[in-house]
């Protein structure tokens, strides 16, 4: 090849390449944009290794709301693509109410988090059918109260396959624990326990149909929050969440 046929075809294949990438990059720009999360503390402590959760991913950007009302205002909908919640509220406005309702109809991500499973116990529909679990802080519908225990060695064990739980097998962790919850016999279980001073069931699928709901019961403080699996569920939840992991449908 001459100098001169080489440069050409040389600069061809520079930009027959150039125009595949760009054309993939026009062609599937949701797919490389990172994932719009709103993470909502508010209402009970934790430790900022809580932040740390959040930290380290390309495929999701993090915005942090401290209360809920800060969290639920108008255009909620359109600015993130998923929640995470780490609060304890019990108060929430009609106006707040709709624009979580509207969120949670647009096909959206909810993963609740630890104590958040404690939020709206008057508000029936979003703990039965949405979170798909309770934790009773008094004796309800001929159940006791439920019952916490700080600093358990837990060994948890994936209870269903799911995508959720790729590349999780089991993992042993120190963490709080709750016994007792109403849990909805109509969720898919992904992880369980038979540390007797927890229920079985320590993180599932709700059985809300328009958006995907996961709740993780494990999360207290800083050795949950720094476990390498922990972190995987967790970055795992929010991508199945908002549709990024495994296949669309439940
Ligand atoms: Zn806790």
């Amino acid at each position: 090849m001459t100098k001169r046929i080489w440069s050409r075809w040389f600069s061809t294949s520079l930009a027959a390449i150039a125009f595949v990438l760009l054309s993939a990059l026009a062609l599937s720009p949701a797919a490389k944009a990172p994932l719009r999360v709103l993470v909502v503390t508010g209402g009970h402590d934790y430790p900022t290794s809580f932040y740390t959760l959040f930290e380290g991913y390309d495929d999701i950007t993090w915005h942090h709301a401290t209360s809920n009302h800060e969290a639920f205002k108008s255009g909620l909908r359109e600015k993130f693509d998923a929640l995470v919640l780490y609060d304890m509220s019990t108060e929430i406005s009609e106006e707040e109410k709709k624009n979580l309702v509207e969120f949670l109809e647009s096909n959206k991500g909810l993963v609740v988090l630890h104590h958040a499973i404690l939020d709206y116990p008057q508000w029936e529909w979003w703990w039965r059918d949405v979170v798909g679990g309770k934790y009773l802080t008094k004796p309800a519908g001929g159940m006791p109260a439920s019952t916490y225990l700080h600093d358990q060695e837990i060994l948890v064990e994936p209870a269903a396959p799911h995508p959720i739980l790729s590349s999780i097998e089991r993992l042993r962790i120190q963490d709080e624990t709750y016994k007792g919850m109403w849990i909805s016999p109509k969720v898919t279980v992904l992880l369980k326990t038979n540390n007797p001073t927890s229920d079985s069931a320590v993180a599932w699928v709700s059985p809300y149909e328009k958006s995907r709901v996961v709740y993780v019961q494990l999360g207290h403080g800083e050795s949950a929050h720094r476990h390498p699996g922990y972190r995987r569920l967790v970055h795992n939840a929010i991508l199945w969440s908002a549709g990024k992991l495994g296949p669309k449908e439940k």
